[in-house]
C-alpha cells in the first residue's frame, strides 16, 4: 500500500508518484518559513489533523467501514489529535472534521469503526461539564 501526503497540507496525493505537493500554493506554503512560531505550530497540528482526516476518508469510501488500528497507525495516524468528539451510548466517536471513528475491540484486536458524519449528529450537543468517561473492562 502506497499512500502519499502533501508535505504542506497533508492531503492525500493522487497522480504522479514523485509529487510532493498538491499544487504550487502548497509548495510555496511549505517553503515559506518566515512565519511566527505559533503559526508554525498551528500549521503543524492542522497538517496532522488533515492527515488523520485523509486516512479516515481513504479507508471509509462508502460511509462506514472497519479497519485495524495498526494499519492506520503505521500510516501516521495521530490518535491524540481530533477536532471534536461525540459521546454515544456505544462509546465515544473521535472526529477529524467530517470523518470519525469509534474505537472497538474485536476478538482482542483493536479496530476503528470509521463513519462519515451523519445528519443526525448535527443535532447532538456535547456538554463538557457533564461529560463522563466510561471505562470499559478490558477482557
Ligand atoms: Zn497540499
Amino acid at each position: 500500500m502506497n499512500i502519499r501526503f502533501c508535505l504542506a497540507c497533508e492531503k492525500e496525493l493522487k497522480g504522479r508518484s514523485d509529487k510532493k505537493f498538491c499544487d504550487t500554493q502548497c509548495r510555496s506554503i511549505y517553503h515559506n518559513t518566515n512565519r511566527p512560531t505559533h503559526e508554525l505550530s498551528i500549521r503543524r497540528i492542522n497538517s496532522k489533523l488533515r492527515r488523520n482526516r485523509s486516512l479516515l476518508a481513504h479507508f471509509c469510501p462508502s460511509g462506514k467501514s472497519i479497519v485495524e488500528k495498526e494499519v492506520i497507525a503505521k500510516l501516521g495516524y495521530r490518535f491524540e489529535l481530533f477536532t471534536h468528539i461525540f459521546p454515544f451510548n456505544s462509546g465515544t466517536y473521535f472526529f477529524c472534521y467530517e470523518y470519525g471513528y469509534l474505537p472497538i475491540n474485536e476478538k482482542g484486536t483493536e479496530k476503528m469503526l470509521i463513519v462519515h458524519k451523519q445528519k443526525y449528529m448535527e443535532k447532538l450537543s456535547f456538554y463538557p461539564w457533564d461529560f463522563k468517561i466510561i471505562k470499559h473492562d478490558s477482557k
